[in-house]
């Protein structure tokens, strides 16, 4: 079956640890034959850029991680393609698999919507405003003091509507939601779990979630162990019990995943690699629908882009 996942930080790792390789399985939890194998159709690629480097290089630092995806994905697999619209990834062939960029946080932008535009057009999609911490835009979730947006992340978030692209809510801190949830036009949360499960500052309150959904948003199921089970340690069961809980909150059609592969060190004990989508695909078949399990890996995301 086709899927969507909304989050990885495969660009991460690729361009700061030396050694790793996408055309070889030899350490990243999503490479070229992973992809392959299990049904990838569209992965969204994230750009972070480490709160710690100097900011003079942020910028830079987004761009080097757009050219090693053409130099080490793009233009070495001519199979896997940039998807900047939902137009885009309908017109993928069977055996092909679209890679959409996004940005996790506003940090690489500094305060120059130059910057952000720039983003946009190598194919950006996807605007978190934050990390866990405070930014130019915005605080992030695990910021103490919590504050919303500044003016500057209010104006990309009207930037983010102009151009048609996700603002994603995923890490940002309780009043910054609020904030994008009467301003953005195109919300999502990529990669976040239930509160109310696991008690996690990155994971959305009940109150949140059915806020996202009434302004069309989607959430992205994450396999961040943390954020599925206060242990810490983590199960396909926990990722289960997450969507039941999401859906009885009106989130049929509004649920899907966002895996952060590559962005965590641990995984659920089943899911140690994207290879292994599958076998989450044999659970979530025998839980629920066909309709219901194709919604969560590929259509509702798709649904939800912007036309
Ligand atoms: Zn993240």
């Amino acid at each position: 079956m086709a899927i969507f996942d909304a989050h990885c930080d495969v660009l991460y790792r690729l361009h700061f640890e030396k050694g790793l390789s996408f055309a070889e399985n030899n350490g990243l939890h999503i490479t070229y034959d992973h992809l392959k194998a299990a049904g990838a159709k569209v992965q969204c690629f994230a750009l972070f850029i480490p709160a710690e480097l100097p900011q003079e290089i942020k910028f830079k630092t987004a761009l080097d991680m757009i050219d090693v995806l053409h130099r080490e994905i793009l233009d070495k697999h001519p199979d896997i393609r940039l998807v900047k619209s939902k137009a885009d990834i309908e017109r993928l062939k069977d055996d092909e698999i679209g890679i959409m960029l996004t940005l996790e946080g506003c940090d690489a932008i500094d305060t120059d919507l130059v910057k952000l535009r720039t983003l946009f057009r190598l194919g950006v999609r996807s605007v978190g405003l934050t990390w866990n911490n405070a930014n130019a835009a915005a605080d992030g979730a695990q910021e103490s003091r919590g504050a919303g947006l500044s003016d500057f992340g209010r104006k990309v978030v009207e930037e983010n509507n102009k151009h048609k692209v996700w603002t994603d809510v995923s890490h940002i801190a309780e009043k910054g939601f609020w904030d994008v949830m009467e301003t953005a036009q195109y919300p999502i949360a990529s990669h976040s779990n239930a509160r109310a499960l696991c008690d996690h500052p990155r994971n959305l309150t009940d109150e949140q979630i059915r806020a996202l959904f009434e302004r069309g948003g989607v959430i992205g199921i994450t396999f961040v162990p943390s954020f599925l089970n206060e242990s810490g340690e983590a199960s396909i069961a926990d990722i289960l019990k997450h969507i039941d809980h999401i859906a009885s909150l009106g989130g049929e059609g509004k649920i899907g995943l966002g895996s952060d592969f590559d962005g965590i060190e641990t995984t659920p004990k089943e899911l140690t690699d994207y290879s292994r989508y599958p076998v989450l695909i044999d659970a979530l078949q025998k839980h629920y629908s066909e309709a219901f399990v194709k919604g969560l890996l590929f259509d509702n995301f798709v649904r939800a882009l912007p036309e």
